[in-house]
């Protein structure tokens, strides 16, 4: 049979089952897999330099002719070096092999070679030890490409093996699947050339073109894929809301809605009055107002006739969501019930009863909502909120309660509009750009450590006026893991403790991290909510969500150690009441880098900026760099370099996906089921 891409890894010579094994734990299983092993960088043996200018201690290749044959030197038992003198004409060096008989033997007087590695100057004499050496007459000469390996599988095994299978697929390797005029208006390589080019190049002119066109094809694949998905995917459902409900809907707070918020509204209600199901993310900076949005979105479900869940991450969010939407919705008449774990039986007993009978008609709760005892008699709408914290599955596990439920995702995570569109290609989005008026703006200060005595006096001076305040810091202990522990970083428990025995000794501080238990942490959040603790010391875990209006500072440790949107997160905390806010960053590292980073915190308090300048910093691998999304894994597209790429993807992706049930169109659709075949069925939804 012949070999094709979806041949197995042990049907390419020379792979036996052994080997195949060593394969299947890079998650090759098929010579496609291996095919797109990208090479995780290259040697470059295109550019031999001469023994004269070679740098020192750097790689290098060098062609020289072998003057000696080499001559055994045996050093003690069991150790033998083969030395010998090579001459490029100029110049000579010599060379060592060590304990290697077998690629002695090859070595031959007055034959020309390649040698790859380190020159070392000793007494004025050039040298190199253990170089790899090729015959220039063999076929090495271009960039030798180095792959992420396993346990017994050298770079030099996998190169042979891919080298086997391109020969032996020939032009099977790279089946085209882009039109003509896509390659041509972006410039971009073919297929085959750029599964050559990536594997085995010649020049880093070539590898750039391989990964120019395969980033290119990833990105587009995944764009086709997730656009195919959501608009073949629209569900009709019989959760309809009724028109006319718009204007009240808007008008059950105590303030006028943003432009942004009854933006969102109404593309919600716009959705939602359609006869298909709402999939649509509701993206809105900290203090946006995300919660005014999902309280009228709501109210007019239930005015329809239909009942509304709402899932956070945290009891105390929950509670919190419940008791905000209550007091918003009550007087307009819809009641609104909470399902915690925390609640007591027969509370839990009534709410699970009113939702099976109908008789509630608006729930908020945790991951309570799941469970198979709660029964809802008319499920219409699902509000997932701080999705980052709930997977893929969870959010359809919920959604599966009702007959095809609409479904609204807030997130406060502010990703760049060209990015979100990518992440959360699945879903509809509605961005909340605005903040309400008459927010007083968080000051924020960046300071070194030596002022770290000026900021406990700060704190204090809160205290004594009545208020409240965070301190975070990036460790839990300072018993953490020793190999990576991390002599220079703050610990949460032990600022604690030193704070409460010195300093802070006359303030109520108390305590929060990870390590904790969910009910120890409960307990921690409530006291500090109504105003029994003074001063939370803490670790990222406060990041999400939670409102305490009379908490007014922000201080954050070793603020170096935090990525630009993890900060403004944790400044979120602060500046939600009526007191002016002041959020301190500090920081004992130098550097100019640090100092631009907690400069654009300093200069603004705009997320999507920030989010932009992180992504340009640190690249988007907290977004994409896990599967969370239950995306795809993309294997060659690190997005923070290819940014600039995604806005071309999206154009040909949009010019593309009319065409793509057409025969002519039937390779690069059958890429597209591919690359989607791995995400599994209710992988997005
Ligand atoms: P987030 O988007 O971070 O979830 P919230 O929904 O918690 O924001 O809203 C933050 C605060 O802003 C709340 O106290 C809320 O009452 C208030 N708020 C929301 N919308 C407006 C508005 N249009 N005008 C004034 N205040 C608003
Ligand atoms: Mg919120």
């Amino acid at each position: 049979m012949a070999l094709t891409i979806d041949s197995p890894i042990q049907y390419v010579k020379g792979v036996g089952e052994k080997r195949a094994t060593l394969f299947h734990k890079l998650d090759i299983v098929t010579v496609g897999d291996l095919l797109c092993h990208y090479p995780r960088e290259y040697e470059d043996w295109s550019s031999a330099c001469s023994i004269e200018d070679a740098p020192v201690d750097t790689l290098c290749c060098i062609r020289a002719r072998a003057v000696t044959s080499p001559t055994e030197r045996r050093i003690r038992r069991g150790l033998s070096l083969f030395q010998f003198a090579a001459s490029d004409g100029k110049a000579a060096m010599q060379v060592t092999i060590f304990n290697n008989k077998y690629a002695a033997a090859k070595i031959k007087a007055g034959d020309e070679y390649l040698f790859f590695g380190k020159v070392d100057t000793r007494y004025f004499k050039r040298e190199m030890a253990s170089p790899q050496i090729e015959p220039v007459s063999g076929d090495i000469h271009g960039m030798r490409p180095i792959y992420p390996l396993t346990g017994g599988l050298t770079s030099r095994a996998i190169e042979k093996v891919v080298k086997t299978a391109l020969d032996t697929l020939g032009d099977a390797a790279g089946e085209e699947f882009l039109p003509a005029f896509v390659r041509e208006q972006y410039g971009l390589c073919d297929r085959m050339t750029a599964v050559r080019l990536i594997h085995f190049p010649q020049s880093r002119a070539d590898v750039e073109k391989a990964r120019k066109r395969l980033t290119f094809d990833e990105l587009l694949l995944l764009q086709l894929g997730l656009s195919r998905l959501r608009s073949g995917g629209k569900t009709p459902t019989g959760a309809v809301v009724k028109a006319g409900l718009a204007e009240k809907a808007k008008s059950l707070f105590p303030f006028a809605l943003t432009g942004a918020q009854s933006r969102a509204v109404d593309d919600c209600l716009a959705d939602m009055q359609s006869g298909f199901a709402m999939t649509r993310l509701l993206q809105g900076d900290v203090g946006s107002g995300k919660t005014a949005v999902a309280a009228a979105v709501g109210y007019a479900a239930v005015k329809s006739g239909l009942q509304v869940a709402m899932m956070a991450p945290t009891e105390i969010l929950a509670e919190q969501h419940a008791k905000t939407l209550e007091k918003m919705l009550a007087p307009a008449g819809v009641s609104v019930g909470l399902l915690t774990a925390g609640r007591t039986a027969a509370e839990k007993r009534a709410v699970k009863e009113g939702l099976a009978d109908g008789s509630l008609s608006f729930v908020v709760g945790t991951q309570a909502l799941l469970s198979d005892s709660t029964v809802f008699s008319n499920l219409g709408l699902v509000i997932t909120d701080e999705q980052h914290r709930f997977g893929v599955a969870q959010r359809a596990k919920l959604a599966a309660k009702g007959g095809n439920p609409h479904t609204l995702v807030m997130s406060a995570t502010p990703i760049p509009r060209s990015l979100a569109l990518v992440i959360y290609g699945d879903l509809d989005i509605s961005i909340l750009d605005e903040l309400p008026a008459g927010r007083t703006p968080i000051r924020t200060y960046a300071v070194g450590g030596d002022k770290r005595e000026r900021v406990l006096n700060y704190i204090k001076k809160f205290v004594a006026e009545g208020r409240q305040a965070y301190i975070v810091c990036p460790l839990v202990g300072d018993d953490e893991d020793e190999e990576t522990f991390d002599q220079t970083s703050k610990s949460a428990i032990g600022t604690y403790e030193d704070l409460k025995a010195g300093a802070l000794s006359d303030c109520r501080l108390g305590l929060l991290h990870g390590r904790m238990k969910p009910a120890e942490k409960e307990a921690v959040m409530a006291a500090f909510s109504k105003g029994d603790v003074d001063v939370l010391v803490s670790t990222t875990v406060i990041e999400v969500g939670v409102d305490v209006p009379n908490a007014v500072l922000m201080v954050v440790e070793n603020a170096d150690r935090f990525g630009l949107a993890q900060l403004h997160q944790l400044r979120g905390r602060v500046g939600r009441g009526e007191y002016a806010s002041d959020c301190i960053l500090i920081s004992d590292a130098h550097g100019e880098e640090v100092k631009r980073r907690l400069g654009v915190m300093k200069d603004t308090t705009d997320g999507f900026k920030i989010a932009d300048e992180d992504l340009k910093l640190r690249g988007p691998g907290d977004f994409f760099g896990n599967r969370q999304h239950g995306l795809p894994h993309l294997k060659i597209a690190a997005l923070s370099e290819n940014m600039a790429m995604l806005e071309p993807v999206r154009e040909a992706a949009a010019a593309l996906l009319p065409h793509l049930h057409e025969p002519d169109y039937a390779p690069l659709a059958g890429q597209v089921d591919r690359l989607f075949a791995t995400v599994g069925e209710n992988g997005l939804n």
